[in-house]
């Protein structure tokens, strides 16, 4: 389920896109307000903003800017009557990935965001320590008690997917699809020998850093510092 922040002062406007983009099944949040706006998107919940140029207290570009100043990379669509070239460029340099013009295609608006949704997708935090685990996603190290653990790169891709969405859960298809590209039965079965090794690298049951199951749901990773 794509989680969507819109960030849109017209009224009018905000509930038409809050409806549109539920009905395509999208979890939506809205904010009318810069201030509210920054608030919400620093939390990092959301896998793509919508974000309205225009705003009453402030301009759509500084928050743009102020989020990727703070390293929030979630994937941002401005929606804009000014579309002339040198504005486009402004926005893309703000961090913007992409733009609409008002007037635009509701349709055309859920693609996008929809494309945005699966290149963006949080991050994983540049470190985690947990425990006698510390864990360096930016050098890819793992370290249990100082000691190196070698992971392999489909190890690290879950477990990048995985930190990226810590303590939320994470259904069997969205791994698959993040760390194999495909939904098969052959990579589903590979991703359970992943999954053993892993926890036993992370320290096992009842460790500082533990990836649950949740039963025909998931799995979620849970970090007790
Ligand atoms: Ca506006």
């Amino acid at each position: 389920m794509v989680r969507v922040l819109v960030v849109e002062d017209s009224g009018p406007t905000r509930h038409l896109l809050s409806r549109s983009l539920a009905d395509a099944d999208m979890t939506v949040a809205t904010a009318a307000r810069f201030a509210t706006g920054l608030r919400q998107a620093s939390t990092g919940e959301f896998d793509v903003i919508v974000l309205d140029l225009g705003l009453p207290d402030g301009d759509g570009l500084e928050l743009c800017r102020e989020l990727r100043a703070t390293g929030i990379q979630t994937p941002i669509l401005c929606l804009t009557a000014r579309a002339k070239v040198e504005e486009r460029v402004r926005g893309l340099e703000a961090g913007a990935d992409d733009y609409l013009r008002k007037p635009f295609a509701l349709a055309e608006l859920r693609a996008r965001l929809r494309a945005l949704a699966r290149r963006g997708g949080p991050t994983p935090p540049r470190r985690i320590e947990a425990g006698s685990l510390a864990i360096d996603f930016g050098g890819r190290h793992l370290l249990q008690s100082g000691g190196e653990v070698p992971l392999t790169a489909r190890e690290w891709a879950v477990l990048e997917f995985l930190a990226a969405r810590q303590g939320r859960l994470v259904t069997r298809d969205e791994l698959l699809e993040a760390a194999w590209h495909e939904i098969s039965d052959a990579a589903s079965e590979s991703l359970d020998v992943i999954l053993s090794r892993l926890r036993r690298k992370l320290g096992g049951p009842g460790g500082a850093c533990e990836i649950r199951t949740v039963r025909g749901e998931g799995f979620v990773l849970e970090i007790r510092p």
